[in-house]
């Protein structure tokens, strides 16, 4: 008997024993096999961040703020004309090399020729228009939101980081360049679209354009990611390079009953049900999945960043996945990097109150992840709500963007490999992983006619400054603004060579 139950816990011992081998073993391992490639990086012209500032100053001052899908509207296009003069003015190089046109009037498109036509050109992207600045916010803000303000060694206002600070520089980078008697091998395209912020018309006519005179990309930059520092899951630096970006839709889920007074409610009136179907979205989630790219790429890339347990976790997904994606939901933030978001807005039901509605609607906004696609979602949102009675569910005509998430670009060309190369001399020396952006940029419509879309800014942001695009407080510290010159110069010149 004893003889037995010693074999039996030899047994568990050794499965115990193998288990803890392959737990450690794949946790030493995890991401010890990601190469990033880089490339030599050439000299560019020195930068001088106090003259940037100024420059930058000017463009805050200058309102091109959007508020509506159509802006600017007839009569307003006062600050966009001022803009366009602004960037001419100061940028007179550039300007008298290259050609510009205008799309849709207020987007400009900028085309410096390179020395060989058979190459695929590059295109920069950023965007001239700002959102506003919240009612009742304006007081909260150290420095005056459109002032330009220079001051403790940053210019602060709307549009500093998203997204004049990356026009200005990429700007002061190109004219940099002209100036220093350079010309690229490939085409450079600088496209600034004029309402990148209300629908991006201007960004999607240009991309229109380029598909009519068959012109493809060998690389797409735009904003959407940097040097964030310190990074939530290392407690360092990481540089952040956007390879993929989420979709949107919103579905209207529709529950219908009987009627009537509201003195003589049945139970499971339209709005009971309506709740019940919300409820159930809620409780279930759109699966996450961290097996593929770009979730899968980031989290090699930072493993050995990260503490013994998260790197111990992330290696052993095949046994600590719930663990791992409880802890990822309890944040708003990582919780949107691993799943298509569920984020129900706009409620409505009957017009009076003592009227119970025969229809009541909720419209559900979904942040699409690039592993699902508006018809998986709603076929999501009517698996969910199927048991629920009068429920049923379609895709809203929204005034908002519908689209697929996009595809996800490779990490394994020289276009990244420059922009990696980049960013780890802006960040000194941090880790580089590829990220999903989880907003929408102008580049989504470039899907056309590139297969390299990245969404990268060569700037080191603190974490602490990162809710001051859209927010308050939105400023970018000079040091900032002479890496980003250096670094889309570099980029300008590293994406050219060949
Ligand atoms: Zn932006």
């Amino acid at each position: 008997m004893l003889k037995r139950v010693l074999i039996g816990l030899g047994a568990i011992f050794m499965v115990v024993v193998l288990i803890a081998g392959i737990i450690l073993f794949r946790t030493f391992t995890f991401g010890g096999n990601v190469e990033v490639q880089t490339v030599e990086l050439a000299d560019v012209p020195d930068f001088n961040g106090e003259e940037i500032a100024k420059r930058l100053s000017t463009a805050i001052q200058i309102r091109t703020q959007t508020v509506s899908a159509g802006d600017p509207r007839p009569g307003q296009e006062g600050p966009w004309l001022e803009f366009r003069e602004f960037m001419t003015s100061s940028y007179p190089e550039l300007f008298n090399t290259a050609e510009t046109n205008l799309i849709d009037d207020h987007t400009v498109l900028v085309r410096w020729a390179g020395r060989d036509e058979t190459l695929d050109p590059i295109l920069m992207m950023a965007h001239q228009d700002v959102v506003p600045v919240n009612m009742g916010t304006m007081d909260d803000w150290d420095a005056s939101p459109f002032s330009g303000a220079i001051q403790d060694g940053y210019v602060y206002g709307r549009g500093t980081m998203d997204d004049k600070g990356s026009l200005v520089t990429i700007l002061e980078a190109a004219n940099a360049l002209v100036a220093s008697g350079y010309q690229p091998t490939r085409t450079i395209w600088m496209l600034f679209g004029h309402d990148e912020e209300v629908s991006g018309s201007g960004a999607q006519s240009a991309v229109d354009y380029f598909e009519r005179e068959n012109i493809r990309m060998e690389m797409v930059l735009d904003e959407g990611f940097f040097v964030i520092d310190p990074f939530p899951l290392t407690g360092s630096a990481v540089a952040l390079i956007g390879i993929a970006e989420k979709g949107y839709v919103t579905i209207r889920v529709t529950a219908r009953a009987a009627g009537g007074h509201s003195s003589i409610p049945p139970r499971n009136s339209a709005g009971v049900q309506l709740a019940k179907a919300i409820l159930a979205l809620d409780e279930n989630q759109v699966e996450a999945d961290f097996t593929k790219p770009p979730i899968s790429q980031m989290l090699s890339a930072v493993a050995e960043d990260m503490p013994f347990t998260q790197r111990m976790a992330f290696a052993n997904l095949w046994l600590f996945r719930g663990m791992v994606g409880g802890e990822f939901a309890k944040s708003g933030e990582a919780n949107a990097i691993i799943r298509t978001t569920t984020a129900p807005t706009m409620m409505a039901g009957a017009v009076k109150e003592n009227v119970l509605p025969q229809q009541a609607t909720a419209l559900i906004n979904f942040r699409l992840h690039p592993n699902d696609s508006i018809e998986s979602v709603l076929q999501h949102v009517r698996d969910v709500t199927s048991e629920i009675d009068g429920v049923t569910s379609d895709i809203a005509e929204a005034s908002g963007i519908g689209s697929e998430a996009s595809p996800v670009s490779p990490t394994s060309n020289r276009a990244y490999a420059v922009l990696a190369s980049v960013a780890r001399e802006a960040s000194g020396g941090a880790p580089v992983a590829p990220a999903l952006v989880l907003g929408a940029t102008d580049s989504r419509w470039t899907t056309e006619i590139s297969d390299s879309i990245y969404r990268f800014v060569p700037t080191v942001i603190p974490s602490s400054d990162v809710g001051g695009m859209h927010g308050t407080n939105e400023r970018i510290s000079i040091e900032n603004l002479e890496r980003m010159a250096r670094g889309y110069a570099q980029i300008m010149v590293g994406m050219s060579s060949e």
